[in-house]
């Protein structure tokens, strides 16, 4: 059953026919009694089957190619073989490249806070010494790099998203004049959750713009850096070059993990920035930690080989993924392309689908799902303070769910969004 008609251009008797039609929809949606997920951008446990090598290893052979005895304390800055692979893809040199833990939203989270608590190695002050902290945050972005801002008090200011990166007019205003800017929340490659890959002139504006503030960092999330839906791999923008070129080397940290390449639970984690910032890092780091998880970086050291490895490695999670997208984009199509009362992303890569529905209609379209056995993340999530001014966006991730089960909870969620419309329009 297809959404046929534009339901704006509708008069009153046909929109409340309209409405019947949508409600008996959803009361059949709601008998079926499923129990689907659509909510967080978890990798298949058949994607997970690709990595399942990495359980037997390193198998006996305990030491990296220098020698190290990977089961012991020590090596904080990582195992080199791993981020020379992971620098080669990031195109961010072996020096200035850390491998870390399973979590790179660890890793933001202590950059934040130790920000707060010593201050940056440019700050006069530290962060929570100032009056007041802000950061930048394009929207719709990511809620966890939202939560972990709020966590700390820190004030969000939301920035426009365009396909092309955040509006680097917006940014420019508000970082030249407010000292009080002193991060921005960035995912340059299919971008959480619109897709959108940041292109080379937003890079290298953001990456070398003035700010007022010398301690203002570009929290430069590459969680997506190798995972293209078709075959192409997005490009790896040198931003630590740029930044450095324009005077400002300390400006970008570089994130990436294997989270979304071989065990979301159980990956391994990178930072890449300057080398003063890393010193400063490791500095910290060194207070809580006698070292990373080597064995883990060994055991994707010897996985992978080389970048080529990861990059064919990629290839197979395409194939699982590509469909699924593909799928979602058909019955949203389908579904609601005639009525006009939706439009979505169609990323080239990375984990989600960004769905925008009729204005005022986002959290009474995630509550019907809701009641119909649907989970869909909640109303405003990728907007700073969960607060969606136009209540329309909801973020689809169809990565878990099996193309059966994805089919089913779309189809749901297009029935709930054409209800929620109709009721929206009736008044
Ligand atoms: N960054 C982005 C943009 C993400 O979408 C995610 C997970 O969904 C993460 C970071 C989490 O990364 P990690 O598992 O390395 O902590």
């Amino acid at each position: 059953m297809t959404g046929q008609a534009q339901l704006g251009l509708m008069n009153p008797d046909e929109l409340a026919a309209e409405h019947e039609k949508r409600t008996a929809e959803y009361e059949a949606l709601v008998a079926r009694g499923l129990s689907l997920d659509l909510t967080r951008g978890k990798p298949s446990p058949e994607q997970l089957d690709l990595a399942a090598g990495l359980l037997t290893l390193p198998g006996e052979d305990y030491r990296d190619g220098k020698g190290t005895d990977c089961r012991n304390y020590g090596g904080l800055q990582g195992l080199p073989e791993l981020r020379a692979i992971f620098g080669e893809l990031l195109n961010i040199p072996v020096a200035n490249l850390l491998a870390g833990n399973n979590a790179s939203l660890e890793i933001m989270h202590d950059l934040v806070v130790w920000g707060l608590l010593h201050g940056t190695v440019d700050s006069v002050r530290p962060w929570s010494a100032e009056p007041v902290v802000r950061f930048l945050c394009p929207s719709p972005g990511y809620d966890r790099h939202f939560a972990i801002t709020e966590s700390y008090g820190i004030e969000m200011i939301p920035v426009t998203m365009n396909e092309d990166g955040p509006d680097v007019a917006e940014v420019e205003r508000l970082v030249s004049g407010d000292p009080q800017i002193k991060g921005m929340w960035c995912v340059p490659n299919y971008a959480n959750p619109t897709g959108a890959v940041y292109s080379e002139e937003v890079t290298r504006a953001l990456a070398t713009m003035p700010t007022a503030a010398a301690d203002y960092r570009l929290f430069w999330d590459n969680a997506y850096a190798v995972h293209p839906l078709a075959d192409e791999f997005p490009p790896a923008y040198d931003v630590l070059s740029l930044a450095a070129e324009a005077g400002h080397p300390n400006r970008p940290y570089v994130f990436a993990s294997t989270s979304k390449i071989t065990f979301a639970g159980a990956g391994v984690s990178f930072l890449g920035s300057s080398s003063e910032n890393l010193d400063w890092y490791l500095g910290h780091y060194g207070k809580k930690s006698i070292g990373p998880d080597k064995l883990n970086q060994l055991r994707h050291l010897r996985f992978f080989g080389d970048a080529e490895g990861v990059r064919a490695h990629m290839a197979k999670h395409r194939e699982i993924l590509a469909p699924k997208f593909a799928r979602v984009q058909e019955i949203l199509d389908d579904r609601l392309g005639a009525s006009k009362v939706a439009s979505w992303t169609e990323p080239a890569g990375g984990y989600f689908i960004s769905l925008d529905v009729l204005d005022g209609t986002a959290a009474r379209t995630i509550s019907l799902a809701k009641d119909a056995g649907i989970a869909l993340t909640g109303a405003g999530s990728a907007f700073p303070y969960k607060r969606d001014p136009d209540d329309r966006n909801i973020r689809l991730a169809p990565s878990f769910p099996s193309t059966d089960e994805l089919s089913a909870a779309m189809d749901g969620v297009a029935t709930c969004v054409l209800l929620a419309a109709t009721e929206k329009l009736l008044g």
